[in-house]
C-alpha cells in the first residue's frame, strides 16, 4: 500500500520551570521517539489516556508545532525540512477536526465568511467561484444552502461539527487530523457524524488520523489501530487483531474497559490496571509501564522494550500476551 504521511524517531520535548518561575527546568517528553506509517486512504486511530501525547503527535505531524527532533514525511516531500512559504502551500492537503465545533468557529462569521476564508488564503478563484464552492461545502456534509448566511450559534454541536468539516475539506486535503472530533457529541449524532466522515472518505479519497479515547468508536471506524503510553506507541495492529487478540498488556486493559459485545462474558471478571500514571517529567527505568503491569518481571525494570516492526502487529513489551 502507498505511503501517504510517515514519521521516524518522532519527538516533542517541553521545558517547564526554572528561570522565573523557580525550581530546576524539567523536560516533558510528550512524544518519546514515534515511528509510524500511515497508508493512503485508510483510517488510522491513535488510542490513549489523556496526557499520553496523542493530541501533540497529531500536531507535531502536520508542523501545528514543531517537533524536537526526528522526521515527518508527507509523500516525497519532508515536512521537518520545509520553510514557512512552502509549508503554507502544503497546508492545502493537510488539515485537521477540531474536537470543539463551539470553541473553533468564529462566532461574529457567518458560515459563508468561515467557508470561504481557507479558500481565499489558498488563492482558489473569483468571489463567485468561492461563493459556489461554500454551497458545495456545505452540501457536502448535508446541509442546506441557506445557512450560508446564518452564524455558528444558530446550529446544534453536530451541525457545528459538520461546518467544522467542511471547512477543513475546503482546499480537498488528503490527509485530515481528527482530534477527538466526535468526543464531544451525542452517541446519535456521533453516528451520523461517523456516518458523514465515513462517506466522505469514500468520495475524496481521504485518509484519516483519528486522535480519540473512546474504543467504541475506534471499533466502528478505525481500519487499524496504534495506542500510545507516555509518548510512545506500544502497539500497532489492525482493528480486528487489536481487539481480538491484544498482545501489550496496556493494550488488553484498555480494552477490558470497554464494555463487552459479548453477554455471555460481561460478567466475567477483568484484570485492572495497577497504579498511577508515571509522570512524563519522571519516567521509569525500562519499561515505562512496568509500575501498572500486572505482568512485570526484573528485565521490565532494567530494559526497555522497544517496538518491533514490519510485517504482522507490533507490539513494545518482553512478554506479548499469546493470541
Ligand atoms: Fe509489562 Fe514487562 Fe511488557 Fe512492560 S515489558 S508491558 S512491564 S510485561
Amino acid at each position: 500500500d502507498e505511503i501517504l504521511i510517515s514519521t521516524r524517531d518522532l519527538t516533542k520535548h517541553y521545558r517547564i520551570g526554572g528561570g522565573l518561575f523557580g525550581g530546576p527546568a524539567r523536560v516533558v517528553r510528550a512524544v518519546d521517539g514515534v515511528t509510524l506509517d500511515i497508508r493512503a486512504r485508510e483510517t488510522f486511530a491513535l488510542v490513549g489516556e489523556s496526557g499520553c501525547g496523542k493530541t501533540t503527535l497529531g500536531r507535531v505531524m502536520l508542523r501545528l508545532q514543531e517537533p524536537t527532533s526526528g522526521t515527518i514525511r508527507y509523500r516525497d516531500t519532508d515536512l521537518t525540512d520545509l520553510g514557512e512559504g512552502a509549508l503554507r502551500a502544503l497546508r492545502k492537503n493537510l488539515q485537521i477536526v477540531f474536537q470543539d465545533p463551539f470553541a473553533s468557529l468564529n462566532p461574529r462569521m457567518r458560515i459563508e465568511q468561515i467557508l470561504a476564508e481557507p479558500l481565499r488564503s489558498h488563492g482558489y478563484g473569483t468571489p463567485a467561484e468561492i461563493r459556489e464552492r461554500c454551497t458545495e461545502l456545505l452540501e457536502m456534509v448535508g446541509l442546506r444552502r441557506q445557512y450560508l448566511r446564518s452564524y455558528p450559534h444558530q446550529f446544534s454541536g453536530g451541525q457545528r461539527q459538520r461546518i467544522g468539516i467542511a471547512r477543513a475539506l475546503a482546499n480537498k486535503p488528503d490527509f485530515v487530523v481528527c482530534d477527538e472530533s466526535v468526543s464531544a457529541l451525542d452517541v446519535s449524532i456521533q453516528a451520523q457524524v461517523l456516518n458523514l466522515l465515513g462517506d466522505l472518505q469514500d468520495q475524496l479519497q481521504l485518509t484519516y488520523f483519528f486522535i480519540t479515547h473512546d474504543l467504541s468508536v475506534v471499533r466502528q471506524f478505525a481500519d487499524r489501530v496504534g495506542v500510545m503510553f507516555l509518548g510512545r506507541l506500544v502497539e500497532v495492529g489492525t482493528t480486528e487483531e487489536l481487539f481480538a487478540h491484544p498482545q501489550h498488556p496496556y493494550t488488553m486493559l484498555l480494552m477490558s474497559a470497554v464494555p463487552r459485545p459479548d453477554p455471555r462474558r460481561r460478567g466475567e471478571p477483568r484484570p485492572m490496571m495497577q497504579g498511577e500514571i508515571p509522570s512524563p517529567m519522571n519516567l521509569p527505568k525500562g519499561c515505562r509501564f512496568h509500575t501498572r503491569c500486572p505482568f512485570a518481571r526484573d528485565i521490565c525494570r532494567a530494559e526497555e522494550p522497544m517496538l518491533q516492526t514490519g510485517g504482522g502487529p507490533a507490539v513494545a513489551c518482553h512478554f506479548p500476551l499469546e493470541g
